[in-house]
């Protein structure tokens, strides 16, 4: 496995499972490291809209999380901090609602007989699921089959679960491939040389070069989101919102913003301010707390946004695992693409293969 994120531990615990000896090498704090500033949403109502397969994907991982959460619990002693009370979107602007729910028309159609319930709540009906709201705030979307997780307990949970069942965790190991052909991959990481008849890359924004290596064409790019974190405050927010969720500890943690500047993981003042004053519209007791930390990372954005897992055509048993959304698929990796992985074939993976890319470059 090249990569110890959010993304590679979960496929690292799933392979685990079935039975596979599994060896992580990870770079480490001086890589860009998108698992470390993540906002913990699991979140399906917005996922899929045009491909239903990708909210599927999103539901089923839902629906698993318990079972994880409490899995890793067992196995790691880690609390991830799972919840799942469903999830608000909020609008303060009518036609940005009409277009949400629209969305949401097209996902209830799209569903077909899984379903997709969702509940437009106007004022005051509103208020009594979230309180505190602003004079501004019009209405809410909710969805039942939302929640959330301690992004950072959720890495420990991971890590610490697959090392307890043998996975060798090496940390400070930058992979180079050294070679690579049919089921037989050699790298060197941490001065060492590691060979398998399997790899999987899960290097997040890293597994665009990497791919190059075993034939595949992976063309993620990095996304930056910043987020801001408040001082504690009494428990306030049962349930998250698209951009504000109130962690156990009493902090609320707010951002949403998306901006394409490279690899660059700065914050910046405009779009920190851009973020609290959206905040504040909603929420304005938020107002009267003292922001105690801000921070800003890199998403692992496809061209379509969706994920992309794939076997190479070329060097078959390289496999190629990435998502912007990693927390929320997380229960998806460990229990579905880590066994597909194992048994080594994608099957019914078929809609998030490299070879969409393929056809858009033809076109
Ligand atoms: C601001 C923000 C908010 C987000 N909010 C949510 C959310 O609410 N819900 C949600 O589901 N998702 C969210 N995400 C996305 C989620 O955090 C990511 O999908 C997930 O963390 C990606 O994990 P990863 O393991 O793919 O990548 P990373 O965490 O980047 O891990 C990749 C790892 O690969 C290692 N690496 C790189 N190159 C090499 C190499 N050559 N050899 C060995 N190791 C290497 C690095 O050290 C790193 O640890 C958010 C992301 C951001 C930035």
């Amino acid at each position: 496995m090249l990569g110890g994120g959010i993304v590679g531990c979960s496929i690292a615990f799933g392979l685990a499972r079935a039975g596979l000896a599994v060896t992580v090498l990870d770079e480490g704090d001086v890589a860009f490291r998108t698992s470390r500033g993540s906002f913990g949403l699991i979140w399906t109502q917005s996922k899929g809209v045009g491909c239903p397969d990708y909210h599927f994907l999103s539901r089923r991982s839902a629906d698993a999380w318990q079972e994880l959460a409490d899995e890793l619990s067992m196995r790691s002693g880690v609390d991830t901090g799972f919840r799942r009370p469903g999830g608000v979107s909020l609008y303060t602007d009518e036609p940005e609602l009409e277009r949400r729910i629209a969305l949401c028309g097209q996902l209830a159609a799209e569903a077909g007989d899984l379903g997709f319930d969702y509940q437009v709540l106007r004022r005051p009906e509103l208020d009594a699921l979230v309180p505190g709201l602003g004079p501004r705030v019009i209405a809410g979307v909710y969805t039942r089959y939302d929640g959330d997780a301690n992004p950072l307990a959720l890495m420990r949970a991971l890590n610490g679960s697959m090392q307890a069942m043998g996975v060798r965790y090496v940390p400070q190991a930058k992979a180079v491939f050294k070679s690579a052909a049919p089921n037989a991959f050699a790298v060197s990481a941490g001065g060492d040389e590691y060979r398998a008849p399997k790899v999987v890359l899960a290097a997040g924004v890293a597994n665009k070069a990497l791919a190059t290596q075993v034939g595949m064409n992976v063309p993620v790019r990095p996304q930056r989101g910043q987020i801001i974190i408040t001082e504690r405050a009494r428990q306030f927010l049962s349930l998250p919102t698209w951009i504000i969720r109130q962690m156990s500890e009493g902090g609320f943690l707010i951002g949403d913003s998306k901006e394409e500047v490279g690899f660059d993981e700065r914050t910046s003042a405009a779009v920190l301010q851009d973020i609290a004053r959206r905040a504040v519209l909603s929420f304005p007791f938020l107002a009267s707390l003292r922001i105690v930390r801000t921070w800003g990372a890199l998403r692992v954005m496809s061209p379509d946004g969706l994920p992309i897992y794939d076997q190479s055509e070329r060097c078959p048993g390289a496999f190629v695992v990435t998502c912007h959304s990693g927390v929320t698929l997380t229960a998806t990796h460990a229990y579905h693409v880590a066994p597909a992985i194992a048994r080594g074939a994608l099957v019914g993976l078929d809609s998030f293969s490299t070879r969409r890319f393929d056809v858009q470059t033809v076109a």
